[in-house]
């Protein structure tokens, strides 16, 4: 998969490119990030990407030739990118957004400074993509935090695929369950039992009562949505009434 970034701060992005799980995707080829100067398709001595703002008003806006300059220099190369601009009204990013850009070859990501950007801008545009109700200085983070999301999602660069299924938000719409790594006991809080019981059965029945139970307290809208099994519902009835796990186990001889 391959990006582009347009961006007055090319060197914005270094850190995230050179930095763990984007880095090993970058250098197995599996994604490439271009991140490209504004300023270098300006024709001014002072290379000026900033204008005012027609009509009057406060700051300043992105002018539209350094973009649209950007834009056909990588379609003349025969690229066909899907064309993303950071706007704070656009269609709020979240995971379901995440995977159908992961299905893309290439995607261009415009990020806007200043007031925003010219809005015959918009013209080349396909989608316009928010990360969150407020206001940043730039697209630069909305770009990172998109790209991010992205790339994780691109088969063979998080090393096991299971781990993905595993996240809040992915596969069955369920937040996910809580993990605990060695010391068995720390500052005088243990690991659950049953985690160190080598119950597989159990363990799996452990972190769906643990996943349904998170849902529903901070997401309960998403529990409504998901898909849930016969367990599942036998679960979902049991919180309900207040059961613990070990009472669960009893009533529905798990
Ligand atoms: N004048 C604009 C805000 C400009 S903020 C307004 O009235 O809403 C400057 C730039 O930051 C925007 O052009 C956009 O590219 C980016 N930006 C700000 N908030 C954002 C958000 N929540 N999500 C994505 N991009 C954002």
């Amino acid at each position: 998969m391959k990006f582009f970034v347009l961006t007055i701060f090319p060197q914005f992005f270094e850190g995230f490119i050179n930095t763990g799980i984007v880095s090993r995707a970058v250098k197995k080829g599996i994604v490439d990030i271009k991140s490209i100067d504004l300023r270098d398709f300006t024709e001014d001595k002072h290379r000026t990407v900033d204008d005012v703002v027609y009509g009057g008003g406060p700051g300043m806006l992105l002018k539209p030739e350094p973009i649209f300059k950007a834009y056909d220099s990588i379609t003349e190369k025969g690229h066909k990118p899907y064309v993303l601009i950071t706007e704070p009204w656009g269609r709020k990013f979240d995971q379901k957004f995440a995977e159908e850009l992961s299905q893309k070859e290439e995607i261009m990501i415009i990020c806007g400074r200043y007031e925003g950007v010219d809005e015959r801008v918009k013209s080349i545009v396909d989608e316009e993509v928010s990360i969150g109700d407020f206001i940043l200085s730039g697209g630069e983070p909305a770009a990172l935090v998109i790209m991010d999301a992205v790339i994780r999602l691109i088969p063979g660069v998080v090393g096991d695929s299971e781990s993905l299924n595993a996240d809040s938000f992915s596969n069955d719409g369920l937040l996910g369950y809580p993990n605990y790594t060695r010391p068995a006991e720390y500052r005088g809080m243990k690991v659950p039992e049953v985690l160190r019981s080598g119950n597989h059965k159990l363990i799996k029945l452990w972190r769906r009562w643990k996943q349904i139970e998170k849902t529903a307290a901070k997401k309960p809208e998403l529990l409504k949505k998901a898909d849930l099994s016969e367990t599942d519902m036998n679960i979902v009835s049991a919180q309900e009434k207040g059961l613990s796990f070990e009472d669960f186990l009893k009533k529905y001889k798990v």
